[in-house]
């Protein structure tokens, strides 16, 4: 916070200059909520960043057991096609700006499925957009806190305040001229 905001002392009380993006940011990036949710044995090292040795807590990020009130999705786990369905739903019932975690190798490419596991989808990034991958097999505790902070980096940049690219093109869509013949 100390590096984004300049404080400037008036008397015996202060006050704090700032961007309203960077005050928004730091709130939302201190206060992930992922949803409470595992596929396979990630979901155990993703549980184990919970324990008292990890205590991910410390950064904000607290589990909520519904997606209405999920900042972030962990999919950690092997995602086959029986669940992908569900992981999708899941997904479009979170709330805007919502982001995903991919963790382990079966959720970025089908891990050791990703040969012969003809019931496996080949990274969850088929069926919804990944944020942040995080590797292994399965990924150490520590290795999902990495991925937390790389989140956490990707929020700092971002602009609540100017509307998202797909915003944007509904606010100004591309005029298609049917008149003129589609270019082969
Ligand atoms: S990446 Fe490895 S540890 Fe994680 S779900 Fe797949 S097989 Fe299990």
């Amino acid at each position: 916070m100390t590096n984004i905001l300049s404080r400037e002392k008036t008397g015996e009380g202060s006050i704090i200059i700032g961007k309203l993006d960077d005050f928004l940011n730091y709130a939302r990036l201190s206060a992930l909520w992922p949803m409470q949710f595992g596929l396979a044995c990630c979901a155990i090292e993703m549980m184990g960043a919970w324990s008292s040795a990890y205590d991910i807590d410390r950064m904000g990020v607290i589990p909520r057991a519904s997606p209405r009130q999920s900042d972030v999705i962990i999919i950690a786990g092997t995602v086959t096609f029986k669940m992908a369905d569900r992981i999708r739903r899941l997904y479009e019932q979170m709330p805007e700006p919502r982001y995903v975690i991919s963790m382990g190798s079966c959720s970025n490419c089908g891990g050791p499925y990703w040969e012969h596991g003809y019931h496996v989808v080949k990274g969850v990034d088929r069926i919804i957009p990944v944020d942040v991958y995080v590797p292994g097999c399965p990924p150490r505790p520590e290795a999902l806190i990495g991925g937390f902070l790389q989140l956490q980096e990707k929020i700092r940049k971002e602009s609540l305040l100017t509307p998202p690219k797909a915003v944007q093109r509904l606010m100004n869509p591309a005029i298609i001229d049917n008149q003129q013949p589609a270019e082969v």
